[in-house]
């Protein structure tokens, strides 16, 4: 669930920038001149923020709420910075204030940077935002957005009327803030794949129906995660391009690391034919907040698909004094689709706590509230509620949800998918 602590920090520091830039305006400003680069400093802040939620630093993580809604807000905010930006572009006064040199203004570069910055953020974000782009060709060209914002910070930073001429609280604000992306933008572009990777050998590559297990064997360290968490897997080699998210789906204790993957595209395909144990692999994480174990002590796990994982990892997880009373409700096409099912009936009875659901479409079976109202012993609202499978079963179980009165607070999603 997306927390509200980021958010705030976005809204203050916007509040701040608005107070200082409305505060102190300059007199020979028009309100006009400080209407609209109030809007192109705001669009810069904006990038600012969404530069600095590309670094996927831990700690922003429990600002938001997770890696999966670091990046949503990360493109929402791209999209705000983009529409300021045009409303500041196409509002500026082509009349200089008062006061300023027209000299100054035609020697520095502040208007080409500006228009270029615009021309680029337009593109990069059509590329962002169209989701027909394969994601092998949208992730490097993603990259663009960094030379927008070297652009836009250029372009702000060498504009007469507003810098140059006058450097006020609300421009050293803006300043401090470009110093700042600048930095995050070339460690999240240069810097941290390298830093954040911890080298695996590849043990075993297990075929599942329609999915792929694969075993990792830590080469040095291993990786401290807790159940419910991902991780960027990058395989080392040629043809194997981009790091892919996955969730792990062993436990913390276990010695290997191992990831359950769908097969679903070219990468996953790949993973299925062609990987062969002994092979190198690059872990980066772990990331999300999909946890359960600070959750109340009732709860409902809804796991579609290969939206299992996470729970297979929290049930790995659980010693038999866990005192959590837990459906699993398991919902997948068929039997033979249900991967993992004779693992989680063995758990589930040597647990005790936990009361397994499979439910198969074939058999006209679907994960529905009014059944789970129907079925469990007590009401709706007093479980706490985790879901992960594909988008229209999540998006349907939480509208039942809130439509039969549980909180949103109640709700925990994880989403298998950043754009
Ligand atoms: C937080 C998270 C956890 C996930 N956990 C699992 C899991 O446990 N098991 C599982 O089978 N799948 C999981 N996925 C989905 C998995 O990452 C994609 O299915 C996989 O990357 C598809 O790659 P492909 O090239 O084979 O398929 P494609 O057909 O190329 O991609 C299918 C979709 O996967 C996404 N995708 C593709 N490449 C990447 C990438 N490099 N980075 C991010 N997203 C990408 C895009 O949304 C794309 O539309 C998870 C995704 C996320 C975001």
């Amino acid at each position: 669930m997306l927390r509200r602590q980021g958010i705030f920090a976005i809204i203050s520091l916007i509040a701040l920038f608005a107070i200082l830039h409305l505060g102190f305006a300059p007199e020979n400003h028009s309100p006009r001149t400080t209407g609209t680069t109030l809007l192109g400093g705001i669009a810069f802040l904006l990038m600012t923020c969404s530069i600095i939620l590309s670094t996927r630093a831990t700690v922003l993580e429990n600002w938001f709420g997770g890696l999966d809604r670091m990046y949503q807000v990360h493109r929402t905010i791209g999209v705000l910075a983009a529409l300021f930006a045009l409303v500041h572009f196409f509002g500026v006064p082509k009349e200089l204030p008062a006061g300023v040199d027209p000299a100054l203004n035609v020697m520095v570069p502040s208007a080409p940077l500006g228009m270029l910055g615009l021309i680029f953020l337009v593109i990069g974000l059509f590329i962002a935002l169209n989701r027909k782009i394969r994601y092998s060709f949208w992730r490097p060209t993603h990259k663009i957005m960094g030379l927008v914002y070297i652009l836009i910070f250029g372009h702000f930073f060498t504009a007469p009327p507003v810098f140059v001429a006058q450097f006020g609280p609300s421009g050293l604000l803006l300043l401090a803030a470009g110093i700042v992306g600048v930095v995050c933008m070339f460690y999240s572009v240069f810097g941290m794949n390298r830093r954040t990777a911890v080298p695996f050998t590849i043990e075993a590559v297990n075929a599942l129906e329609r999915a792929t297990e694969v075993v990792l064997k830590p080469s040095g360290k291993k990786l401290d995660f807790k159940p419910g968490q991902f991780a960027f897997v990058e395989i080392s080699g040629k043809g194997w391009s981009e790091p892919h998210p996955f969730t792990i789906s062993s436990a913390p204790h276990d010695d290997h690391l191992k990831f359950t993957m769908k097969v679903l595209g070219d990468w996953t395909r790949k993973i299925r034919e062609e990987l062969q144990p002994g092979g190198e692999v690059k872990v980066r994480g772990p990331y999300g907040c999909f946890d359960a174990e600070s959750a109340g002590p009732k709860q409902i796990w809804l796991a579609g698909g290969i939206g299992l994982t996470p729970f297979l990892s929290k049930l790995r997880a659980m010693q038999p004094d866990d005192k959590r009373q837990i459906h699993l409700v398991y919902a997948a096409r068929e039997e033979q689709d249900a991967i993992f099912l004779d693992e989680l009936k063995d758990r589930a009875a040597q647990l005790g706590n936990v009361t397994l659901v499979p439910l198969f479409s074939d058999e006209g079976n679907f994960a529905r509230v009014d059944m789970m109202k129907q079925k469990l012993p007590d009401p709706l609202d007093s479980y706490e509620y985790f879901m992960c499978g594909p988008k229209p079963m999540i998006d349907g179980l939480m509208k039942d949800l809130k439509t039969a009165g549980v909180p949103r607070r109640k709700i925990h999603t994880e989403a298998f998918e950043f754009r």
